[in-house]
């Protein structure tokens, strides 16, 4: 079926730009290097690909399993 193809592609290309426009909303404000959630230092490699990463790579991980846990839940409230 090349409409579900489409499809797919559309919603590929459309979380992409989400993404996008989430960075570039983020990136206003320089990290300042240091995690919010647990105080350590946020890592570098992780710092050159979102240099305003509020979080580190642990506290991130862990703020998006809670936030799909919650999408799940709520999902069909
Ligand atoms: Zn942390």
């Amino acid at each position: 079926m090349d409409e579900v193809d489409a499809a797919n592609e559309r919603a590929e290309h459309l979380t992409s730009m989400a993404i996008k426009v989430a960075l570039s909303r983020q990136s206003r404000a320089p990290s300042s290097g240091i995690c919010r959630a647990c105080g350590d230092r946020i890592e570098s490699a992780r710092l050159r690909a979102n240099p305003s990463a509020p979080t580190c790579c642990d506290c991130a991980a862990e703020e998006d399993a809670e936030h799909q846990r919650r999408r799940k839940l709520g999902g069909r409230g």
